[in-house]
């Protein structure tokens, strides 16, 4: 018996693909973060951000919560918000998707969008979460710079890898969004693993990639999938963990979700087929001893009103 939704949240099952990769010398394996109660990795995150700012005294009951998210953040911390009695306000740029947007307000919360405005703009999501919560006195949860988010992958996302695989991976890819996944998963295994490598799955776009490959940053591009890439990196991403980035473009991150939902069964969002292109790449290369594991971040119904789900 479960005492609380809090407890549904991680020990997310790890699966290995069937069709996708079959053949190799190397298995693929997924962490089902989409599994996740309000359906993607961010739920370890608000659910982090919250204990740690309550058990500090920071956070005080009917308080109010500010963030800036590409809408899973605001998810999690909804769930949060509702289990524990917060009120809880998201900034979201105008990109993200309208499911996003109205399952926030299905679960409560107020919705301030934004113009998709650089951080050099005061229209910026990030600069609006912030200004909001100096004016009002409200909390801002801050998944950007706070170091619970890495904390969090590393005791629990690169721990449960660790346990699953029995310690038996060669590489790991996934995106970064903020980086909290793929630089507290990477802190973990390479503490426990000498030759585990860790790939940055970027999408063609994004800046991060380049900087990685090359010490500088990439053009700025834009591009379709959500939730990863950046014009700059995030605080939270550890680049010195990461030993190389592939770039995936909209189109093949979108070819390989078809292929989870239609070959798997995994009913999983875009960022899903960005990290598992890339885990293909890998594992096909021929390079690479060890199993490849990566992450399903999100799931799919929060991109149903997408053009590129309904041309799925
Ligand atoms: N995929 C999706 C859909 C996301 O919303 C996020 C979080 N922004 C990520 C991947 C990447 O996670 P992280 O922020 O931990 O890098």
């Amino acid at each position: 018996m479960t005492t609380s939704l809090i407890d549904l949240i991680g020990n997310t099952p790890l699966v290995r693909l069937q069709h996708i990769g079959r053949g190799l010398s190397v298995p693929i394996f997924v962490k089902c973060e989409h599994l996740n109660p309000g359906g993607s990795v961010k739920d370890r995150l608000a659910k982090a951000i919250i204990l740690d700012a309550e058990e500090s005294g920071r956070l005080k009951p009917g308080m109010t919560l500010v963030e800036a998210t590409a809408g899973n953040t605001g998810i999690g911390l909804a769930l949060l918000a509702a289990a524990r009695g917060y009120n809880l306000v998201c900034v979201m740029p105008e990109k993200m998707s309208v499911d996003k947007r109205l399952a926030l307000t299905s679960m409560g919360a107020r919705v301030v969008v934004t113009p998709n405005a650089p951080l050099s703009s005061v229209d910026n999501f990030k600069n609006v979460a912030k200004r909001l919560a100096e004016e009002n006195g409200w909390y801002l949860t801050d998944q950007f710079c706070n170091p619970v988010n890495v904390r969090t992958h590393e005791v629990t996302t690169g721990q449960e890898i660790l346990d699953q695989t029995r310690s038996n991976v060669g590489v790991f890819t996934a995106g970064a969004g903020i980086g909290g996944t793929i630089s507290g998963v990477a802190r973990r295994l390479k503490e426990q693993l000498a030759d585990v490598k860790i790939v940055l799955a970027d999408p063609l776009g994004s800046s991060l990639a380049g900087l990685i490959n090359t010490g500088v940053l990439g053009m700025d591009g834009s591009y379709a999938i959500e939730g990863i890439g950046a014009s700059e990196p995030p605080a939270n991403l550890h680049c010195e963990q990461i030993d190389w980035a592939e770039t995936v473009s909209d189109e093949e991150s979108f070819a390989m979700v078809k292929r989870l939902i239609r070959e798997e069964g995994l009913l999983v969002g875009g960022s899903s087929g960005t990290n598992v292109a890339v885990a293909l790449r890998i594992a096909s290369s021929g390079k690479v001893k060890g199993p490849v594991v990566t992450i399903l971040p999100d799931a799919w119904d929060r991109y149903r009103a997408k053009p590129w789900m309904q041309n799925l």
